[in-house]
């Protein structure tokens, strides 16, 4: 082959990954007309701030983010994607007037730990001593922004706040990574789950990031029996679901999951196994992530 043309097609490979790569965290452009970020008012001191879903790349701000406000400040729950953070503040300030206290990210990805940086240095960080380990990998925690990693940091469940102000955070194991926090509000019945429940569909497991899809329907099960009075679940880029939803979304990731083990072990390729998973005995599920969690289940039990 010419040396131009080897350039030119080593130069093609080397953007594809690049945009595979970026598409995974953020938009490859950033859109062009104002930056606006919905909001959904679950109680007085309780949003959700939405335009979460990776589907729509213009209005794609990150997964969605709490925002409890309490008398002695604001605890965020995520902090959205890089780029959207004037967005983000404008829609905070437009909800109260307190200052954002405590950040809980629910794991390491940018889309959930983009904004750490914009609420200054006294603000109190928190997450899983696993999701810590991995935000230092990443360059937007490098250097100055070191600052800007989780100073507080639990391995199985910490309690922070009192009273009607307090926050449980639950780490029940592998599955989307391997640091994913629950955040549970206990006064308002409300649980965020990050994107150990993302959306009606095959679950993200981030295998560079400790992530398992074999484990995932496991920790969800153990969300499901010990976190059970609440009335909603936040999920990381969907609309509000109830915790039947999550209960239906654990059964499917178990379904799921024994279904590619099985296929492999039956020596199955994974478009086979793919085509033989029907979405349809659970209503208004999609498969366009099936196929990713099957080969990862695959991935896992290969390199295992
Ligand atoms: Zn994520």
């Amino acid at each position: 082959m010419p040396r131009s043309r080897f350039v030119v097609l080593g130069a093609l490979v080397a953007v594809g990954a690049l945009s595979i790569a970026v598409a995974a965290q953020q938009p490859a452009t950033p859109p062009a007309g104002p930056r606006v970020i919905d909001v959904e008012k679950l109680k007085d001191n309780f949003y959700v701030l939405t335009s979460s879903s990776p589907a729509d790349r213009a209005t794609f701000s990150g997964g969605n983010v709490a925002v409890f406000i309490t008398d002695t400040g604001v605890t965020l729950v995520d902090t959205k994607l890089n780029g959207w953070g004037q967005a983000l503040l404008d829609k905070i300030k437009s909800l109260t007037s307190k200052p954002v206290t405590r950040i809980i990210n629910t794991h390491t990805h940018g889309d959930h730990t983009g904004n750490n940086g914009l609420f200054g240095g006294s603000v109190e960080i928190v997450a899983q001593e696993n999701t810590k380990a991995n935000m230092e990998k990443m360059d937007a925690f490098k250097g100055e922004n070191a600052r800007f990693l989780p100073a507080k940091t639990y391995r199985d469940r910490m309690t922070v706040g009192s009273g009607k102000d307090r926050i449980d955070l639950y780490y029940f194991g592998a599955g989307h990574t391997n640091g994913d926090t629950f955040v549970v509000f206990p006064a308002l019945r409300i649980l965020h789950a990050g994107d150990m429940f993302a959306w009606k569909d095959g679950p993200g497991c981030d295998r560079a990031n400790g992530g398992s899809c074999i484990a995932f329907p496991q920790t969800l099960a153990k969300v499901v029996s010990a976190v059970r009075d609440v009335d909603v679940v936040i999920p990381g880029h969907s609309p509000m679901m109830k915790p039947a939803d999550l209960r239906e979304y654990q059964r499917f990731t178990a379904d799921l999951s024994n279904h590619a083990q099985a296929a492999m072990k039956a020596g199955q390729s994974v478009d086979a196994a793919f085509d033989a998973f029907k979405v349809d005995k659970y209503p208004g599920y999609r498969n366009e992530r099936v196929k990713a969690a099957i080969q990862a289940v695959y991935d896992e039990l290969t390199t295992k």
